[in-house]
Formats: structure tokens, C-alpha cells, sequence
């Protein structure tokens, strides 16, 4: 079956139904389907699997790890309409991306709308390839919820800028090959005003990770440390000293694709790929005389989980309708990724509640491999609501952009 877009966005879904069952590997039905989870491309980080690796094979040359993206730049140029086609016939099918990370979902769309047309050429072809894996140099021990305390020094040396300073907890620094950094290169005004966004090869002389080992044993983060570090001042996205509104933009992005991904189910890992809260509970409470769970507390409780979610699905979608291509989502991500990461901690912490002793396994034999999983995500799932801004943080900006209330209140 050859590849075909047609003009309706409704014959193109009848068409990727069966095109799909043609070319998506069996394997990965219903697994996931998030933009962090899966190939996440770049130079040190392998393939999940063959059939991630096929699936992405069979992808790329039709433009599909970038949908909407240009085709100059490898995208298949979709329309919006076409591209939330292709999105919602992987999500039904819990199919993954054939291309995930900060490359396609963050960088990306800031370098399409604010980057020179030199850095649009230099960058994002490898993008759409996947042949760089992206990480984000934003907070540092000083700057977190108040990112734009940061102290991170970019000093003009000629065509370049010299970088000295530290970034802390970049996710997956270890495996990147680019950062995208948040740098002061004044302190004139106000501290929003001194800020550049600054574009660095980690390959850079002067660069130093070092992985930052979790109670967990993980090292998801890094702390990054920049020692003269010489960078093109052509690496600039926007102007010199203009990087907050990029830095805003980015995390507009960042948060509303944190609330999608937990709208299309979540990342999880796949122990978990069959786990839903209601056969979980049948399996550890049973059913009472009526035929029905029989803990009445836990039966709400998972009925609001489901209803919650089919909301949260509802909102992804009316904001994603009116979001139009090129434009920053604006402060309804603050909304999406509040209640959604709100949302999915409830969520897992009721698996918990639901697995008892069970789901407190962590190592060893006398915890099955799923409830080991599923404690381990419970706790990634706190995560979520301090990544990308914490929600007292999404709150304040609803309390001010959104809700206009006076600061204070
Ligand atoms: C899983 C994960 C991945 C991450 N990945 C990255 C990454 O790749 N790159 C990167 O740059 N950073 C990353 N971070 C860091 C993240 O952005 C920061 O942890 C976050 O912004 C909070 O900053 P902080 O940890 O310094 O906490 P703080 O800012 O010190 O906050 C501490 C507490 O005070 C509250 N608080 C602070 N200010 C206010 C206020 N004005 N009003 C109300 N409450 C307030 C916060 O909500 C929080 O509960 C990651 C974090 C996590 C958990």
C-alpha cells in the first residue's frame, strides 16, 4: 500500500488505518505513544529495539518524525488538520512516535518560528533525522522556580561568546550532543533582561558532565559545567539579552506536550503496557455480592481517575484545535500541564494504594516485575509536577495571565 495524503483530513484517517496495519511492527501496538518515549535518536543512544528501528526506517523518508515540519527540512509538510490525523491514528493504537525528544518538540518549533535562517539550515534537518539528541540547560542550583536568577556568564570574545557557570538537573546531559542554554550576558535591569539563548556543541572544549546519582541508583540528570567555553555568537536564537521571551516560548511548548503525553496515556515502561487501575483491583480486592469491585472507596476513586482523564483528553484536544502552525501554545500550557501532571500523580498513587504492600517492592524476587514497575513509577510520577515549572509555579502564571487576579491574592 504506496503512501498518500488526501485532501480530507477523513479519507486520510480511513487511509492510515490500513496503512498502518501494513507498517506499524506488530510489536509495537499498544505500547505507548508519547513524545518521550521511544527512538530518541542523537549519537550515543541506541534504538529501543529492531522494530523501533524499522518502524523509524519506514518513516523518515515520507517525512513523518517531523509531520507538519517543511519539507526542505525533512517534514511532510501536513497540514495542521493532517498532522493531528497522523498523531491521533498512533495514539488509538498506542503506536510510538518513530522519532521522539527535545529536538522535534521544544528546540525545534522555537528554532522554526524565532531561528536565523542559518541555524534553521544547520539544525533542523538533523532534527527531523534524528541525528542529534537535544538537552535542556535551564535551571541551576540558584535558579529553578526562579529561572531568571540565573548566573551562567556569556562574555563576548569577538564572533564569540566565552561561557563559564554551572546548569543542574539536565535530564539525560550524558546522552546528549547538543544543549540548548539559557545565559546571562548582562546585568543592566531587570534580571529577565540580561538573558540569552545560547545554542553549544557538547563537544565543546570546556564542557564537563557529571551524572547526579538519585536515591533510585538512576541517573536520569546531570550537572553541567561550562569552564571558558568559546561559542559562535551566530549560536544566538532571537538577540542578544531577548532570551527570556525565547526561554518562555520553549517551556510553552514543553508544558503543553507534558500535558498531551499524559492526555495519550503517559510514558510508562512496559511492564505496564497492559495496566489498567480497574483490572488491577479486581485482581487485589475482587468483587463484592453485587458483582461490582468491592471497595466502594477505591471504585470512586478509580471512576474519577477515568473521568479526569476522559476531561483532560477533551481540553488537549480544544487547544490543540486552536493552536495554528508557527504559533506558541500561550498560557493554556500552563493550564494542560498543571492538571495533567496533577492528574497523573493522583492517578499512580491510587495504583499504589490499590497494590498495597504489593506495589511497595523494589528490588529482589518476592515483588512481581510489574508491581516493582509500577513503584517505580508512582515515583516518577512526582516528577512531573515539578519538571518543566512545578505547579505552584503553573498556578501562579494561571493566577496572573490567565485569571488576571492581582498578584497577592
Ligand atoms: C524529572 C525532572 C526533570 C528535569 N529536567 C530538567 C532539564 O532537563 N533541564 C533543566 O534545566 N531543569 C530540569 N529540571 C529542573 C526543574 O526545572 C526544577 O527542578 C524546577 O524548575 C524547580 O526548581 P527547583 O528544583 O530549584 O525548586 P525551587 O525553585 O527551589 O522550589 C522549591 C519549592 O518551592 C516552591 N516555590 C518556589 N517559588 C515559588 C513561588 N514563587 N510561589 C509558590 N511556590 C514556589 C516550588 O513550587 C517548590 O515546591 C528537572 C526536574 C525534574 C524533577
Amino acid at each position: 500500500m504506496n503512501w498518500h495524503v488526501a485532501d480530507d483530513p477523513e479519507e486520510f484517517r480511513a487511509f492510515l488505518g490500513e496503512w498502518l496495519k501494513e507498517h506499524a511492527p506488530k510489536a509495537l501496538w499498544n505500547t505507548v505513544s508519547t513524545p518521550f518515549q521511544g527512538h530518541w535518536g542523537g549519537t550515543k543512544t541506541p534504538f529501543p529495539s529492531d522494530d523501533h528501528a524499522a518502524w523509524y526506517r519506514t518513516c523518515l523518508p515520507l517525512g513523518l518524525t517531523a509531520p507538519a515540519w517543511p519539507k526542505r527540512y525533512g517534514g511532510a509538510e501536513l497540514s495542521i488538520a493532517h498532522a493531528r490525523v497522523w498523531s491521533r491514528a498512533l495514539q488509538d493504537r498506542e503506536l510510538p512516535l518513530p522519532l521522539v525528544g527535545f529536538g522535534l518538540v521544544m528546540i525545534g518549533p522555537i528554532l522554526l518560528a524565532e531561528g536565523s535562517e542559518a541555524l534553521k539550515d544547520e539544525h533542523l534537518p538533523k532534527i527531523v533525522r534524528g541525528d542529534i539528541r537535544w538537552c535542556q540547560g535551564y535551571s541551576e542550583p540558584d535558579a529553578g522556580s526562579d529561572l531568571a536568577n540565573l548566573r551562567t556568564r556569556a562574555e563576548r570574545d569577538g564572533d564569540d561568546f566565552i561561557v563559564n557557570g554551572q546548569k543542574i538537573w539536565t535530564s539525560h546531559a550524558e546522552r546528549a550532543d547538543w544543549i540548548f542554554c539559557l545565559v546571562r550576558t548582562s546585568t543592566e535591569g531587570r534580571k529577565q533582561a540580561g538573558i540569552t539563548f545560547l545554542l553549544i556543541d557538547m563537544t565543546s572544549p570546556g564542557i564537563t558532565v557529571r551524572p547526579i546519582e538519585l536515591i533510585s541508583g538512576a541517573s536520569p540528570f546531570c550537572e553541567v559545567f561550562f569552564e571558558d567555553v568559546r561559542v559562535p555568537a551566530s549560536n544566538v536564537v532571537g538577540a542578544e539579552n531577548r532570551g527570556w521571551g525565547v526561554a518562555k516560548a520553549l517551556l510553552q511548548h514543553e508544558r503543553t506536550v507534558v500535558g498531551e503525553s499524559i492526555a495519550a496515556g503517559g510514558a510508562r515502561p512496559p511492564e505496564l503496557n497492559d495496566y489498567t487501575l480497574r483490572t488491577h483491583a479486581l485482581e487485589q480486592i475482587g468483587r463484592g455480592d453485587d458483582g461490582r469491585l468491592a471497595d466502594h472507596g477505591i471504585r470512586d476513586a478509580i471512576i474519577q481517575s477515568e473521568m479526569d482523564m476522559a476531561v483532560m483528553k477533551l481540553a488537549v484536544r480544544q487547544a490543540n484545535e486552536k493552536l495554528e502552525k508557527g504559533q506558541h501554545p500561550g498560557t493554556v500550557s500552563s493550564v494542560l500541564k498543571l492538571a495533567g501532571t496533577e492528574l497523573n500523580q493522583r492517578r499512580w498513587e491510587l495504583a499504589g494504594q490499590i497494590g498495597g504492600l504489593d506495589a511497595a517492592g523494589w528490588d529482589g524476587d518476592a515483588f512481581s516485575a510489574r508491581d516493582k514497575a509500577l513503584s517505580r513509577h508512582m515515583l516518577r510520577s512526582r516528577g512531573n509536577t515539578i519538571e518543566g515549572g512545578t505547579s505552584e509555579v503553573q498556578k501562579n502564571i494561571v493566577a496572573g495571565a490567565v485569571l488576571k487576579l492581582p498578584k497577592g491574592s
